[in-house]
């Protein structure tokens, strides 16, 4: 199984670049295959991994990938493999690699207003996709002779994330030329936005929501005069798009869809992030005293949250019992495993083993696709030398998320204390190739090689090895 998880890794990587440039036939064709497709949105996601831009949090990952997949389910490619993520980056912007590959920076998660007008946001990325207006770009590019697949890759990332990273990525590529040609034109503007429309009105959220956010986006630029955001840059806004939208929209009643809590709960989770522990605590005690907006569970969680960050633990325990009793009290928050997840780190702080441990064997048993909480409860499985039932959990996780750098850290480390040395390297060279890093994969697997083991582990890592030497002589060519 291992195997095949890198086999999906380097099938992706080293196809895309193997002889410089992929063959694209015929060289008016203006657009990529689904492989190709998949290859640039691979490629460029191990940069993203291995950069530190990259949010690495399982929980605000998880729930992006859950809202997009409602929204997903209602597209013309259900079943392409969308990958949803955050990116650590206060300016507003949202972006779509080919592949179906969205990255969602906080700044936008920070400034929707609601749970509809954050699916706006990625019902529209979903349709650039899904009419493939960035392949037909990249393809276009290629046609052009500029620059190989990988360093397109590259330097489109980095023009969608952020322009201070795009002049430098652009510049090594020397690609400058291409980095206008990147914007979306206004006709996959427009197409983005009517089948955007079309999605979440299937998924069932507020299509209002989507001429709000983008009224809201506009008048905020009016404010910052040359200061758009990303967003608006990317993707080019004009009055034309939102007299548009709004027309189609008008004719629709308005439906208030409340926010999950899901919804609120990661945006608790950012608006702390962004704050001392000692600050967070204030403001999240005021906003309860104050009781007049926002979602007392949420501000509580927050509280709890901030209170573990500055070590108060027994208040942090006294304010987890009283969120625990309200989120009881309703159906919408009695099972949510993000609750679960901050009770896990209030009882591992109180730093009774025992009682940690028997803790999260239940916690893991309800919410057993919540890898916040698989990664919490292994890494003190570890600690607590149960190596064994660690290495189990994170196999099946591993089997659903094969590109988890987190699990595959966690695997290493579980091996280790079992003295599987090469099993242990192994591990270890997955982490690093997911991230890109390829020269420290390279490196581990031989360690794991001169480890010595089985014949047919052995031959795994052999030919993990040869895969490996192939990505990286790809690589190597312009
Ligand atoms: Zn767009």
């Amino acid at each position: 199984m291992r195997k095949l998880t890198l086999a999906l890794l380097l099938c992706f990587s080293p196809c895309a670049v193997s002889d410089g440039l992929p063959d694209l036939g015929d060289a008016s064709q203006i657009v990529l295959t689904p492989l190709q497709e998949r290859q640039i949105g691979q490629q460029s996601m191990m940069e993203i991994r291995a950069s530190k831009q990259f949010l690495d949090d399982a929980e605000i990952n998880d729930y992006l990938n859950q809202l997009g997949s409602k929204l997903v389910e209602n597209s013309a490619e259900p079943s392409l493999g969308f990958e949803f993520f955050a990116i650590n980056d206060l300016t507003i912007n949202a972006f779509a690699m080919p592949g179906g590959f969205i990255g969602v920076n906080s700044g936008l998660l920070l400034t929707v207003q609601s749970e509809s007008e954050l699916a706006a946001v990625l019902s529209h990325e979903i349709a650039h996709v899904t009419q493939h207006h960035l392949a037909r770009m990249i393809a276009g590019q290629q046609n052009e002779g500029l620059v190989s697949m990988a360093a397109l890759a590259v330097a489109i990332l980095a023009a969608r994330t952020s322009p201070q990273a795009t002049e430098a990525a652009i510049a090594s590529v020397q690609a400058r030329a291409i980095q206008k040609q990147l914007d979306f034109t206004r006709a996959n503007e427009q197409e983005a936005d009517r089948i955007g429309l079309d999605l979440l009105q299937k998924s069932d959220f507020n299509i209002h929501a989507m001429p709000e956010f983008l009224e809201r986006l506009q008048k905020a630029t009016r404010l910052l005069d040359n200061n758009a955001p990303n967003y608006l840059r990317t993707h080019p806004i004009t009055t034309d798009r939102v007299a548009d939208i709004e027309n189609r929209v008008q004719k629709q009643p308005y439906r208030l869809i409340p926010d999950s809590l899901d919804f609120q709960l990661v945006r608790t989770k950012l608006i702390s992030s962004q704050k001392t522990a000692v600050d967070a605590i204030a403001y999240f005690s005021d906003a309860l005293d104050s009781q007049k907006h926002g979602n007392p569970i949420a501000q509580r969680y927050g509280l709890v949250e901030a209170l573990l960050r500055n070590n108060e633990v027994g208040r942090a325990a006294q304010e987890l019992a009283t969120l625990r009793k309200m989120a009881k009290s309703s159906p919408l928050s009695r099972n949510n495993p993000m609750i679960e997840t901050l009770s896990g780190l209030v009882k591992q702080a109180e730093n009774n083993p025992a009682m940690s441990l028997a803790f999260y064997r239940t916690a893991v048993q309800n919410f057993p696709q919540h890898r916040a909480l698989i990664y919490d409860y292994t890494d003190l499985l570890i600690q607590n030398g149960q190596g064994e039932a660690a290495v189990k959990l994170l196999a099946a996780q591993i089997t659903r998320h094969p590109s988890d750098t987190t699990l595959y850290d966690l695997q290493a480390r579980a091996y280790a204390m079992q003295g599987k040395v090469l099993e242990q390297h192994q591990a270890q060279a997955y982490s690093y190739a997911w991230q890109g890093k390829l020269y420290a994969a390279l490196e581990q697997l031989e360690l794991a090689k001169q480890a010595g083991g089985s014949f047919y582990q052995l031959s795994t890592v052999e030919s993990d090895l040869r895969e490996l030497r192939g990505m990286l002589d790809a690589r190597g060519k312009p």
